[in-house]
């Protein structure tokens, strides 16, 4: 086998990829165009930057944000390594120190000899077998070139994300699954609302605290040329055009009736399922800039979701990602170009981890040959994710215990049922590992 191969982008998914791979003997040569060129969120020319927060969420094993940490750990994930020698006192989150983090990770890869970094620019794609780990603010050029590669259709341009909620959160007693005008089977769920719980609704969507939009983000919304952008106006935009625009629109209540009183809701809220299990659903047309406590507290205002539990928060930012499903064979390579291998942010993952993640299944998917993880573990569903298409089109995902399969008899306690979950989880991961003689680092 030639063990040689080309890395674009020293970021979390580049970097993690090129240490395990050097770290198996292979010849890596790894490309970073910082300084040179630099992309609108990073300050530096170190690898593997925190952009933004300089948090990898929680390390309890009750949260899937500290499942996906511990089955990296099994893999032997060189930057979880790195990132825990420079955590800072965060309670029970792994947050770092981000300088010492990429000062570290810089260190480490200094430290290969099979291992060179590149400063330069990538702006086109050749024979040779790479691996693209350029993140959602990947170069234009670059850009251009892969969309030539696999068609603009298949490249997105935005997350505009909506919160996802477990379902066990739900209140039955005041949610109904209906279909619009019975057309279909009544996947959807629905929460209807009273006047005015409607406008109190609207009320509180309008005087939620929200992010301010990034310098970069404000270039990037005034240079769009993308017409689906106005599918991902945030809810609050949308209800700024007028206190009814929701209910004549993504909340309109039409052929919605409520089962249990045969009359229409004043507005109607959809929530869409997330998986076959139906353990997550998907708030419809929620996408949004509001803070995190915020989205609690708003959303929770939906007859119904007063006691919701949040897998995901809404979100919208700049964020370049394939289609995965489209474009992705198995071993995460383009179909049409199988050399070309993607990892990171752009392969449709959403978090710092789970992009070190993705560079992580990749250094085993080349150089041992990984196929795909059971689907008891996050890693394996992230993967699934990225490779199967799903009912409702493709967005990002991150690790949230709502891609995993039900447990057979679900304890009524939560933290014992997700306990159970990352049990299961590692469980099944040990025993692949084992099964398929797959070496993993100590
Ligand atoms: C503004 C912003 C804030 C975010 N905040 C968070 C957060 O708080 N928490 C979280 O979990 N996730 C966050 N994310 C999402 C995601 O986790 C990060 O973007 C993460 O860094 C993605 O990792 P990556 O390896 O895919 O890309 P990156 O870490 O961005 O690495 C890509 C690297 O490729 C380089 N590059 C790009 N084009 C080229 C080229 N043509 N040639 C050579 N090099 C190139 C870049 O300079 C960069 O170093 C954020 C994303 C954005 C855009």
């Amino acid at each position: 086998m030639n063990k040689s191969i080309k890395i674009i982008g020293a970021g979390l998914a580049g970097s993690e990829a090129a240490l395990c791979l050097a770290r198996q003997g292979w010849k890596v040569r790894l490309y970073e165009m910082r300084p040179e060129v630099m992309t609108p969120a990073h300050q530096s020319a170190l690898p593997a930057e925190l952009v933004c927060s300089n948090s990898l969420k929680s390390l309890r094993l009750d949260t899937a944000a500290g499942l996906l940490k511990a089955e990296l750990d099994r893999l032997g994930s060189p930057l979880i390594r790195i990132a825990k020698s420079c955590a800072v006192p965060a309670g029970q989150a792994l947050a770092v120190d981000r300088e010492q983090f990429s000062q570290k990770v810089q260190a480490a890869l200094e430290a290969e000899p099979n291992l060179e970094i590149i400063r330069e620019e990538v702006t086109a794609f050749t024979d040779e077998l790479t691996i693209l780990a350029a993140g959602p603010l990947i170069s234009d050029s670059l850009m251009l070139a892969l969309s030539e590669e696999i068609g603009k259709n298949h490249l997105y341009f935005f997350d505009a994300i909506a919160p996802i909620v477990d379902a066990d959160s739900l209140d039955r007693g005041k949610i109904y699954s209906k279909d619009r005008y019975d057309k279909g089977e009544p996947d959807y769920l629905n929460c209807p609302f009273s006047r005015d719980e409607y406008y109190a609704f609207v009320e509180a969507l309008l005087s939620g605290e929200g992010h301010e939009a990034h310098e970069f983000e404000n270039q990037f919304f005034q240079g769009l040329k993308f017409s689906y952008y106005e599918n991902c106006i945030p809810i609050e935009e949308l209800a700024r055009r007028g206190k009814d625009t929701l209910r004549h629109g993504v909340m309109k209540p039409m052929g919605l009736e409520d089962p249990k009183t045969g009359q229409k809701p004043f507005a109607v809220l959809q929530l869409r399922p997330e998986n076959r299990e139906l353990t997550s659903y998907n708030l419809v047309g929620c996408q949004t800039m509001l803070r995190y406590p915020e989205q609690k507290r708003i959303f929770r205002m939906i007859p119904g979701l007063e006691k919701a539990e949040f897998h995901r928060f809404g979100s919208i930012h700049r964020n370049a990602y394939l289609n995965g499903p489209q474009v992705l064979s198995p071993r995460l390579c383009l179909k049409t170009k199988p050399e070309l291998y993607i990892a990171g942010q752009l392969s449709g993952v959403e978090g710092y981890v789970e992009s070190i993640a993705t560079g992580t299944l990749l250094a085993y998917i080349l150089d041992q040959g990984l196929e795909l993880l059971p689907q008891e573990t996050i890693l394996g569903q992230l993967w699934r994710h990225l490779i199967e298409p799903g009912e409702h089109g493709f967005q990002p995902m991150n690790a949230n215990f709502g891609i995993l399969p039900a447990l057979e008899n679900p304890p009524r306690d939560k933290k014992l049922k997700k306990e159970l979950y990352s049990g299961r989880s590692l469980e099944a991961l040990d025993k692949y590992l084992e099964e398929k003689e797959i070496l993993c680092p100590s």
